[in-house]
């Protein structure tokens, strides 16, 4: 019987020929994450528990994004906890203010994950990095804490679904919509700690951005991990970033799956996901009409180049309607640089949209730019729970940039392709 891919990479961290489904392993990692919300609970566990000394420096990475620029005291005071353990401890991934990025977008490209490695992160999207052929994964604060002193993790090796990608997407359709139509059709426990793995002749279709946005989302699904094969953009997106040896991984042939799931990719439409679920979904022209009083393009999701490319491209040359806050976030400062030189920055601002420096933000209901009661926001970000943007009454609907873009422009729910 044969292994997935998240299976051989599982074994290979464990030291094991090979591993099935539901077997409880101890596996090394190559790198544990944490952000300025869990990291000081890992760093008080990893007092609280005697602990002197991080297994390795060098694969540790402290990414303070959620509420910085420090929103208020008490950010303020958690950051100063994960600035303090950063220098006891030498870290060398240690991203402040003016280096840091939304973690999940700054990993990948500061090439900390590679195909084959096992990352865990004290966050839910540490699932993204599937994108890269990895097996990445969030974990609480208690094992960051543990993952930090020992190198190690247990995880009980997941079943997987085989997600099948034929065609190739149409005009204003991306990876979320992708995502979004997927966890639409399995519901947001229809991979519960099982691992999604695409394959399929699509796959060749997507580019980075779109997969990184796909496995960002995986956990949307319950999904304990979301992974692609690696092929040549893959290798393309690693060169000048990832410098070590890395393994690649296949899944075989007659590999094992609990259920498979296929989607034609030129089938799909824009998608968006209604309050308060991610699974709520509906293609867009079913929703066009809503009225939304503030747009978010942004996140681990969909803050990046390709993300701000699509925004922009449906923004220049148009005006952010009356009534509407349009928030763009770019996700790293290299992607807020890389924007700014393509011009995309000054097509933001010249449409009556305000640009902010990397920050998790609206996405939490952190800040810049937490709703009003009552109020709808349309959101490149992943979760659209109760009371996450703001207070109970407000709402959030999912979309992709462009989706995002074409409503900032008419202040209702639109149809990329219509505007
Ligand atoms: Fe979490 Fe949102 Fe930050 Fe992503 S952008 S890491 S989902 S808070």
């Amino acid at each position: 019987m044969g292994m997935t891919m998240t299976q051989k990479i599982l074994a290979k961290s464990a030291g094991l020929d090979r591993v099935e489904a539901g077997q409880l392993i101890e596996g090394k990692l190559d790198l544990v994450l944490g952000n300025d919300i869990t990291t000081p609970v890992a760093i008080k566990e990893f007092q609280k528990a005697g602990l002197k000394q991080v297994f390795d420096r060098d694969k540790i990475a402290i990414v303070l994004d959620h509420s910085t620029p420090c929103k208020d005291i008490k950010s303020a005071q958690l950051c100063a906890i994960c600035r303090e353990f950063s220098k006891e401890h030498r870290i060398t991934h240690f991203y402040d203010v003016g280096q840091m990025g939304v973690e999940h977008a700054l990993l990948p490209e500061k090439g900390l994950a590679a195909p084959g490695e096992v990352i865990i992160g004290a966050d839910s999207h540490t699932c993204t990095y599937g994108a890269l052929g990895a097996f990445s994964t969030g974990v609480g604060s208690t094992d960051m804490a543990a993952g930090m002193a020992t190198g190690l993790a247990w995880f009980k090796v997941p079943h997987a679904i085989q997600v099948k990608l034929t065609g190739q997407l149409g005009p204003y359709v991306s990876g979320k919509d992708v995502i979004l139509h997927l966890i639409g059709m399995i519901g947001v426990d229809g991979a519960l700690y099982q691992s999604l793995e695409f394959s399929g002749e699509g796959v060749a279709s997507l580019e980075m951005d779109d997969r990184f946005t796909i496995c960002n989302m995986a956990i949307e699904a319950g999904a304990k991990n979301g992974i692609f094969p690696v092929d040549g953009k893959t290798t393309a997106y690693l060169k000048g970033r990832v410098n070590r040896e890395y393994a690649v991984f296949q899944a075989d042939p007659d590999a094992v799956y609990a259920r498979q799931i296929e989607i034609d990719l030129s089938q799909l439409r824009p998608t968006v996901a209604l309050p308060h679920l991610p699974s709520n979904t509906k293609p867009v022209d079913e929703v066009a009409g809503k009225p939304i009083q503030q747009v978010v393009i942004g996140s681990c999701t969909n803050g990046r180049l390709k993300d701000l490319r699509e925004a922009a491209a449906i923004l220049r040359g148009r005006k952010v309607a009356d009534g509407v806050r349009c928030i763009v976030i770019p996700a790293t400062q290299q992607i807020y640089l890389d924007a700014m030189a393509e011009g995309l920055i000054a097509d933001f601002i010249q449409a009556g949209a305000a640009v902010s420096t990397p920050t998790c933000g609206p996405c939490l209901g952190g800040h810049m730019g937490v709703l009003s009661d009552n109020e709808w926001a349309i959101s490149t970000t992943n979760r659209n729970f109760v009371g996450r943007m703001g207070p109970t009454s407000s709402m959030i609907i999912l979309a992709s940039p462009a989706v995002a873009a074409a409503s900032a422009v008419t202040g209702v729910v639109t149809d990329p392709a219509a505007v």
